[in-house]
């Protein structure tokens, strides 16, 4: 009789690794408290599941926040290419859009799932449904793996329980207590890619309004940390959107209370070029008020209170504006300051930073240094990457090589 692999949570490091070790002609049981595989992924990239991401492997690296060497043999073992023809072969086809993102052709998630069950089919892989994992015990050379009504046992076991973000997806941390159980070192754990609450509360005044093509600054002790380009949102409690979740990971490692963000509304102009371009809207009228003669350039929401941290009267007629009101005018549209408060939870958060140490995991096999058979794959494991395909990717890989290694 050949060895009995358990492997626990159908996200998508561990139908890679179910997968991939029924390929090998193991005997397979993946153990999924809900009653569908794949939650978690039904709900990436807004329900079009951002699967991969297509630029170069070696450039993959740098999208790698956290821990990203020990990435390295499984990201070439089984890439972003491979993820894309194995999907291929169950009938998905794919397209790349900006930023090199990888998507169903369908735009539905639920297309990815169904290829991914093929998959597990094809491979003879057991699906245990509705079987939550409440303990996991090892006796005599055996995982014994409690889910309430039943215990099962397995010379091999894989964790693939996910982080801790979006719980109600079934994600909900167990892996860890799991890998501390068998001597496992868990980095703690901590929200990433995850929106901001701002001290200022004229901030969420602008709840709903959405800036394009603008810079966030972030600092620390007044040193510049990070810039992103793009997308920001203003919401009831802070900031989202693209560029915060990505800053967000940055700002990680730091101690938060000394940060503080900067908005730049016009990173394409130089103080300068800026200065000239609000001379000439003031020329076009210039006995308007200073409240009415900024449209052109901003956002008609936001125009209050960049007057207002400028320290200027809104009431004020155009011609009676200086060089000086102008030159304050600039400085706030290019750096419009918000005080970092916190984080939002770790529920709201995209990944969960932290987990466990891959200095106790071997990054070859994803088989645990300390307790032999034991392996991991996916997000329980302490790497983190930005959004864009990165985090799936990284499931997938780490899912692989347990999957070829248990
Ligand atoms: C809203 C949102 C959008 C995202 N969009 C993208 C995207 O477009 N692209 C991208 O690359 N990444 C995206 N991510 C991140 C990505 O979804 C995760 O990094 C990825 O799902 C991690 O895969 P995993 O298999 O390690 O864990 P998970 O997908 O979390 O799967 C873990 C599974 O284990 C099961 N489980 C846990 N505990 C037990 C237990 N005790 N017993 C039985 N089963 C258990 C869970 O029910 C779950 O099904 C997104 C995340 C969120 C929250």
């Amino acid at each position: 009789m050949g060895d009995k692999i358990g492997i626990i949570g159908a996200g998508p490091a561990g139908i890679l690794a179910s997968g991939i070790a029924g390929s090998r002609g193991k005997d397979v049981t993946l153990i999924e408290k809900n009653n569908k595989i794949g939650r978690k992924l039904f709900i990436t990239g807004k329900g079009r599941c951002n699967i991969t991401n297509a630029i170069s492997i070696d450039e993959f690296f740098e999208y790698i926040t956290k821990n990203r060497e020990f990435l390295y043999s499984s990201l070439y073992s089984f890439s972003n290419l491979d993820i894309v023809r194995l999907l291929k072969e169950f009938n998905l086809d794919t397209k790349v859009e900006r930023g090199n993102r990888v998507f169903p052709k369908t735009d539905k998630s639920s297309d990815v799932i169904k290829a991914f069950s093929s998959f597990l089919e094809k491979n003879n892989v057991k699906i245990l449904p509705n079987s939550e994992v409440f303990n996991i015990d090892f006796k005599n050379n055996k995982f014994l793996i409690d889910v309430g009504s039943n215990v099962l046992s397995f010379d091999k076991l894989i964790l693939a329980t996910g982080g801790k973000s979006y719980p109600a997806t079934g994600s909900t941390g167990d892996g860890y207590i799991f890998a501390q159980r068998f001597g496992h070192k868990i980095i703690p754990i901590k929200p990433s890619l995850v929106p901001m609450e701002i001290t200022e509360s004229w901030v969420r005044e602008l709840q709903g309004l959405s800036l394009k093509n603008i810079e966030l600054k972030a600092y620390i002790d007044n040193k510049l940390i990070h810039t992103e380009f793009g997308e920001l949102v203003f919401t009831h409690y802070g900031i989202s959107g693209p560029i915060v979740l990505t800053t967000s990971s940055y700002l990680n490692g730091y101690g938060l209370e000394k940060s503080e963000l900067r908005i730049d509304l016009k990173p394409a102009l130089d103080a300068s070029q800026l200065d000239n371009r609000i001379l000439r809207d003031f020329q076009k009228n210039p006995n308007r008020w200073l409240k009415n003669s900024l449209n052109d350039l901003l956002p008609q929401r936001i125009i209050p209170y960049i007057i207002a941290l400028s320290g200027l009267n809104p009431d004020c007629i155009i011609h009676q504006i200086t060089k000086e009101d102008r030159k304050k005018l600039g400085y706030t549209i290019k750096n419009l300051p918000f005080h970092f408060k916190k984080f939002r939870p770790i529920e709201e958060a995209i990944i969960t930073s932290g987990g466990v140490s891959v200095e106790e995991i071997n990054p070859s096999t994803m088989e645990s240094k300390i307790f032999p058979n034991l392996y991991f794959a996916g997000e329980l494991i302490d790497v983190d990457a930005l959004t864009g395909g990165f985090n799936l990717q990284i499931a997938y890989s780490t899912g692989y090589l347990a999957g070829m290694n248990v």
